[in-house]
């Protein structure tokens, strides 16, 4: 599966202008530097939700589980804990992720599980025709909205900064190299990494010139300070017409849900040995 050339023979359906092309470069290019590391491919898994952007799986020439729609955490949790070893990424929608799934995200969060989560956040339901999702601009027209929302999008930063999440950022489909190094550090990171990834659907929810004229690089932010990244995270909150930062809003170390599991059943240097132990015990 990890051979060769990393985007498959899959005929893709995404259509032009799509904002996951800019994700599945991405990520192409994030394998590359795996690579280029040493590490191997096969230690890598892609689990995706129900949506566009799952079709990543199938783009992708990568190790992968297809999951249901809104449960991309909880699988992507089950596989880290099962083999802590592996780097897990999660490629999940904003549909997906946080409407049905989004206990699921809050509890990552809450756990510290080692695992990264990318969401396409397109701010809209694509591959049913265009709904509107929790993060759907206030007034947003889709299929299930002729005349308009009449709720608030939330704010998904707000809401994995009061969930203990331990790396927090922002990136941008338009902007695609501040996105690869986004990408990079959030799987470098040990822990929980989120990336909420403003999205184009070229199709149902063209923001393109509403995010170029509004978008910023977040500089010398203090990535470290939980009080700044509120008030940074706050700045927008996906409905006022403020500048919309973009970059790492909060980063801190932690224990990982999977050491302080790990440790429970005494530590010993090969993870996969007490995985085997724990299971051992239970038989
Ligand atoms: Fe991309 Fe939108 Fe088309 Fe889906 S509907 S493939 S998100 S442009
Ligand atoms: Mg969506």
């Amino acid at each position: 599966m990890t051979e060769g050339n990393l985007i498959t023979p899959a005929q893709n359906t995404w259509c032009p202008g799509c904002g996951n092309f800019s994700l599945q470069f991405t990520l192409k290019a994030l394998l590359e530097g795996l690579k280029k590391e040493g590490r191997s491919l096969d230690d890598v898994v892609l689990v995706t939700g129900i949506g566009c952007h799952a079709k990543m799986a199938d783009y992708l020439n990568i190790n992968s589980f297809y999951s249901l729609h809104g449960r991309t955490i909880p699988a992507a949790t089950g596989i880290k804990l099962a083999n802590p070893d592996l780097e897990v990424i999660c490629c999940a929608g904003d549909g997906d992720c946080y409407a049905e799934g989004l206990d699921h995200l809050i509890f990552a969060a809450k756990r510290n599980i080692g695992i990264t989560v990318l969401v396409h956040n397109n701010r809209v339901y694509g591959l049913t025709t265009g709904q509107y999702t929790p993060t759907s601009p206030l007034g947003f027209r889709g299929k299930s909205t002729p005349a308009g929302t009449v709720e608030l999008p939330f704010n998904p930063l707000e809401i994995m900064l009061s969930s203990g999440a331990t790396f927090i950022a922002r990136g941008y489909t338009r902007r695609p190299d501040q996105l690869k190094m986004l990408v990079s550090d959030a799987v470098a990171h040990h822990g929980f990494s989120f990336v909420d990834v403003l999205q184009i659907c070229a199709t149902y929810n063209n923001m393109t010139d509403y995010y170029n004229s509004h978008v910023y690089e977040l500089g010398d932010h203090d990535t470290s300070n939980f009080n700044d990244a509120c008030e940074k995270a706050r700045e927008w909150d996906y409905n006022t017409d403020s500048g919309i930062g973009l970059g790492i809003f909060f980063q801190k170390s932690a224990p990982t849900f999977e050491e302080r599991i790990l440790t429970r059943h005494g530590h010993v240097p090969d993870k996969m040995d007490a995985i085997r132990r724990i299971l051992d015990e239970k038989t």
